[in-house]
């Protein structure tokens, strides 16, 4: 089974929920850079302040920064029995800083794995994203939702909506996606490593689709 692996698709595409069932499953690390970035930011720190601007208007945070950030970061993690990079690489720049990552430390990457689902799906499933702020848990209103009226059903924490999660945000982040990230996938394709997953279906299906393309 391919196990180092790195998650691409729209915001919203499911790449947190299916990353993180993965993670369970496999027993390999799940590393969500939007999730470390907003942990920073909840502590108020320095290098936090300077994100802030960017997250909340729904751009990138530029390479240099981030790439830093990213850095330390995935030190903390044993990478080699695998990895599953969630939110990051988000642009050509970051892909090539990965790629030298793990040369550096003797890691190989087996797979990037690009959640396909149409733009309209997206809407509705951003709109109902509710997410645990203390665990990370996702869930959504419609699809997907706690078990007690927006109570994690891990933890028992109370949920929240993202802040970039407003439409106008969405858009945005939408759009900078289709500019900044989308050529990601022909840039995997070109280095033999697009695995395609048709993630519009419910979440345990993606699950089966996901799992059969990795044992492909
Ligand atoms: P991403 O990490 O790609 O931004 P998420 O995993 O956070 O996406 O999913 C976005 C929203 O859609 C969440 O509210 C999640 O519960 C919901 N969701 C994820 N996968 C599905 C699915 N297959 N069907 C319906 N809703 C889904
Ligand atoms: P996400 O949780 O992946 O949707 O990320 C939320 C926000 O965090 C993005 O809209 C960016 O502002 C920022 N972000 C997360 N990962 C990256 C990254 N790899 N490069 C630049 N910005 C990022």
């Amino acid at each position: 089974m391919k196990t180092h692996l790195v998650l691409l698709g729209l915001p919203g595409a499911g790449k947190g929920t299916q990353g993180q069932m993965l993670s369970k499953k496999v027993g390999i690390p799940f590393i969500s850079s939007g999730d470390a970035l907003r942990s920073e930011l909840k502590k108020r720190t320095d290098i936090a302040k300077e994100f802030e601007e960017y997250m909340n208007a729904g751009l990138l945070v530029p390479d240099d920064l981030v790439e830093e950030f990213l850095e330390k970061m995935l030190k903390r993690y044993d990478l080699r029995k695998g990895f599953i990079f969630d939110g990051f690489p988000r642009t050509t720049h970051q892909a090539e800083f990965i790629e030298r990552y793990l040369r550096e430390i003797n890691v190989p990457l087996d797979a990037a794995v690009y959640l396909s689902v149409p733009d309209e799906v997206i809407i509705k499933r951003i709109s109902g994203r509710r997410v645990c702020p203390k665990c990370g848990a996702v869930y959504n209103i419609y699809y997907n939702p706690p078990k007690h009226d927006e109570i994690c059903d891990i933890c028992g924490t109370p949920l929240v909506q993202r802040e970039d999660d407003m439409p106008d945000v969405v858009k945005k982040r939408i759009e900078v996606y289709k500019k900044q990230t989308k050529p990601l996938i022909e840039y995997y394709k070109n280095k033999g490593l697009l695995v395609t997953v048709n993630a519009n279906g419910s979440v345990q299906e993606v699950f089966n689709r996901l799992e059969g393309a990795l044992n492909d």
